[in-house]
């Protein structure tokens, strides 16, 4: 028998509707650099988005299923893309601005987008691009830059504003299938070519909600987050959309996510809430030891993307910065797990131990261990496995062009159909989840596994260490060994046997996984969504750049 409810598609459009209207008066506030920032209502962002919607579809000729990209900062106007390309039924496509040249045009042509909408202040990296995206025919340019730069580019070229100007504020958005496609995002390619995930408006519209249960981030309109992790990055880990559903302020930090700045925007516009990956709080931090500033409105910070140093967690909560952790991936939307201590550790010695896990699981996240032989893992706390979940907001596929059948490398899902994360875990029988390592960064010793995140994050808890990054290298003897990559805070000094010793009596880490490799370095090399780069690092070992 079925149901007598109403079925009414769970459509981006709707989010935006609501938004505009319920949540007019909120406001979306990017920053300039200048003396003030620029301030845009949710009302307006409404309207902009019907003319953009307007712009794309008459003078642009996009239909329903066509790709526009986006090389964007964290703007307004990149919200108005948001709403708009998913909303009239095409498909948004985020590119990340940090890949490398000849990535960012492989995955143009991949996703085969047809527009692109770019900041002007990212026209040197896209001008020389352009020759090679052979799909693309239309770039639209919004905020300063130099158009020069696009001169004799086969490509029509448009200006946001002037596209914008005059068209009808509102648009009659089309009634359509929750499940279609409404935005896409390649994973960073860490290994491989990048893979393309689509994200549907169902999958949009449920997991938004999910990021606003209280028992994720539950923000509500007397909020403002800084969403320091990129649109491109995840979806801006959902924040845009799921801040439209309950009028949360945006204050979005455009190109300037160096740690001065940032540290201003929050002493100036006072937000309570922001999200970004650890390597951006660690050059806050050091910003802020530095050069205090009134950091108090910052009640809650997400943090996410790889593990947060509990150093990094303990100095945030001496600030009054409560950190909360969260894991997720590309593939996953990207919430995955959020940890919140359950309410009897509150105020008990257990409290900050669950807080650093990478948390528990939502209703829509369903979660399995699996062995190096494919059995089932128990969840005691102690079997670690390989992490497997499944649910309305996860992959079970990728993108493989229009008319091709979806990728399943088997790799990467199993013959269930679960998506096989790469990360290798354990959970607890009350459904906590703790990462020990990727897959492919674990440290594989005699037979032993030694987690680089165990030891870096033991490095991160020495006075002297900014920064330390663990990598496996070859070993005759023992197959693989750890080689520690360290940062040390300005002006600090710490030699070697010292930290060895540090490790050992503090971190409490077992003699014999202690590196006897080790290597100071100027930073950490970064992926292009901020997290260690380890590929890199071993690279460099390999070349024996880093003895
Ligand atoms: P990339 O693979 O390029 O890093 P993603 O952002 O999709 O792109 O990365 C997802 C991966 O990041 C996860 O599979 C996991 O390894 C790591 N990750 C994300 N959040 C956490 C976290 N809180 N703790 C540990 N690892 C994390």
């Amino acid at each position: 028998m079925l149901s007598t409810m109403q079925d009414v598609p769970l459509l981006i459009s709707r989010i935006l509707v609501h938004g505009s209207t319920i949540h007019g008066t909120s406001q979306v506030i990017t920053w300039t650099g200048e003396d003030e920032p620029h301030r845009r209502s949710f009302a307006e962002i409404g309207t902009r988005a019907a003319q953009l919607a307007h712009a794309l579809r008459e003078d642009l000729g996009v239909a329903a299923d066509d790709r526009v990209a986006t090389l964007m900062w964290n703007n307004s106007e990149h919200v108005e893309a948001y709403f708009a390309i998913p909303s009239m039924g095409a498909v948004l496509h985020t590119l990340n601005l940090r890949l490398p040249p000849e990535q960012l045009a492989w995955i143009v042509g991949h996703a085969a987008d047809k527009v692109v909408i770019a900041n002007g202040s990212l026209l040197p990296l896209l001008a020389p691009l352009l020759p090679h995206l052979k799909t693309v025919e239309h770039v639209v340019v919004s905020g300063p830059g130099d158009r020069g730069l696009l001169a004799g580019a086969d490509v029509q070229v448009h200006e946001y504003e002037e596209i914008l100007a005059g068209k009808p504020t509102t648009y009659d958005w089309p009634e359509l299938d929750e499940r279609q496609a409404a935005a896409m995002c390649y994973t960073s390619g860490t290994t491989g070519d990048p893979k393309g995930v689509i994200y549907s408006h169902r999958s949009v519209y449920l997991h938004s909600m999910q990021v606003n249960m209280a028992q994720s981030m539950g923000l509500t309109d007397q909020d403002t987050s800084l969403i320091v992790v990129p649109q491109f990055h995840v979806n801006a880990w959902g924040l845009p959309h799921a801040t439209f559903m309950t009028g949360v302020n945006m204050l979005m930090p455009d190109r300037f996510l160096q740690p001065a700045p940032l540290a201003e925007m929050i002493e100036r516009e006072k937000p309570t809430h922001a999200a970004a990956v650890p390597t951006i709080w660690q050059g806050l931090l050091a910003e802020l030891t530095a050069r205090p500033r009134d950091v108090s409105s910052l009640g809650q910070v997400t943090i996410g993307g790889s593990a947060c140093p509990p150093a990094l967690m303990e100095a945030f909560d001496k600030l009054g910065m409560r950190v909360c952790h969260a894991w997720g991936m590309t593939e996953t939307s990207p919430l995955g797990t959020v940890a919140r201590p359950p309410a009897h550790t509150i105020g008990t010695e257990e409290e900050f131990g669950y807080r650093l896990t990478q948390g528990r699981f939502p209703t829509s996240v369903e979660a399995r261990l699996t062995g190096p032989g494919g059995e089932r893992l128990p969840w005691d706390g102690e079997s670690a496995g390989e992490l497997e979940v499944r649910g309305p907001w996860i992959a079970g596929a990728y993108y493989n062009g229009p008319d091709a059948e979806p990728l399943r490398p088997v790799d990467k899902f199993s013959e269930d159909g679960w998506l096989k994360t790469g990360d290798v875990g354990t959970i607890s029988p009350d459904g906590f989840l703790t990462l020990t390592d990727r897959a492919k960064d674990v440290i594989k010793s005699g037979g032993e596994w030694i987690s680089s995140v165990e030891l870096e994050n033991a490095l991160m808890s020495h006075p002297a260490v900014a920064e330390a990054a663990v990598v496996a290298v070859p070993d005759d003897k023992w197959g693989e060994r750890p080689l520690a990559t360290v940062v040390l805070k300005e002006g600090a000094t710490a030699d070697f046997e010292t930290l060895r010793a540090f490790l050992a009596d503090e971190g409490h880490i077992a003699k014999w996984q202690l590196p006897e490799r080790w290597t100071i370095v100027e930073a950490v090399p970064k992926t292009s969504v901020g997290k260690f780069d380890k590929k890199v690092l071993r690279r460099r070992y390999a070349a024996g750049e880093l003895d």
